[in-house]
């Protein structure tokens, strides 16, 4: 072999890695796009995306009093619990304390006051005030209406929809889940088992039964459950036998828990739509039992950490 020909394999080595890897970029960035946010009006969007700021004594929610969780419009995380509420007189929603993590504060461009913005998607949600000796905490977070979306602790029968689903670590699952469109809520926990309330520790021990799983409360108008059953199989490995990743034991298992026999044959050919294409399915498909949150240090646990999930990924497979 010439040395002028070793340099050209070299080259042309060079230029099919360097291919491959712009195929992935191209790829990972497809994958992104899919997991796009909530579609929002031209009155949200001017809020929302553009920072304004809604009429004072407009919003739906200036004095709401129901028991339940403040959710970001745009993405759907949580963001604030109506005990956090107070009544300010100022025209917005008050609120004294954010979930941990869920809301950053940043310099606003009128040099003067402190925005604050959803930690997940960046959306605007008003301003916070300090040093004003409104509550005890000292502390208004004056929010948009229009920014929120309420989700009742008790949710009205037949309104929201519910689906189950466990596949690995739950953190990642519910990472996902919640930045679907049409979601309102995703709960950590643990179902499928034997033990009543069981911790974290005892379902690590593998021995309890319980499958890592989340809880996703959604709106029918704006998803279905087939919808999110297919994302749920494009997010995880359903063909991983045993575990999720690098995740290995069976509280890591690929398993869809159905509430009625509608979401029952939505699941079963679902997974038989994957077989046909030659997957290799190891998802089990479950009668849904007792479902026990998990611990509060699980729940929104990238959102709080501002980390990204190490074990799950978008691969398009429907
Ligand atoms: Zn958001």
């Amino acid at each position: 072999m010439t040395i002028e020909y070793v340099t050209s394999m070299k080259m042309k080595s060079i230029i099919l890695l360097l291919l491959i890897y712009f195929a992935g970029m191209s790829e990972k960035s497809y994958s992104q796009e899919k997991l796009k946010y909530n579609d929002l009006n031209k009155a949200e969007s001017a809020v929302i995306n553009d920072k304004g700021t809604e009429l004072p004594f407009t919003g739906k929610y200036t004095n709401y009093k129901g028991k339940g969780t403040y959710i970001c419009k745009k993405c759907g995380a949580s963001l604030y619990y109506s005990t956090d509420k107070f009544e300010s007189d100022c025209g917005w929603p008050s609120f004294d304390n954010e979930i941990k993590g869920a809301v950053v504060r940043i310099p606003d461009a009128d040099g003067i006051r402190t925005e604050i913005e959803c930690a997940n998607c960046g959306a605007h949600l008003g301003h916070v005030f300090i040093g004003e000796h409104l509550t005890a905490k000292n502390v208004r977070h004056c929010v948009n209406s229009i920014s929120l979306e309420f989700v009742p602790a008790q949710l009205e029968s037949g309104r929201y929809g519910t689906a189950i689903f466990a596949g690995g670590c739950f953190w990642g699952v519910e990472y996902y889940m919640q930045k679907a469109p049409g979601v309102l809520s995703v709960t950590s926990g643990y179902t499928g088992g034997s033990v009543k309330n069981p911790t974290y520790e005892e379902v690590c021990t593998g021995n309890t039964g319980h499958a890592e799983a989340v809880k996703i409360v959604y709106d029918p108008q704006k998803t279905s459950y087939d919808k999110l059953l297919r994302l749920f199989l494009e997010i995880h490995d359903p063909t991983q036998v045993g575990g999720q990743g690098p995740d290995i034991g069976d509280q890591y298992r690929s398993e869809i828990f159905y509430l009625n026999d509608e979401q029952k044959n939505i699941a079963l050919n679902d997974l038989k739509l994957l077989k046909d294409k030659g997957f290799k399915i190891a998802t089990i498909v479950t009668k849904a039992s007792e479902f026990y949150p998990a611990e509060t240090y699980h729940q929104d646990y990238y959102f709080k950490n501002g980390k990204t999930p190490y074990c799950h990924v978008y691969t398009k497979r429907f």
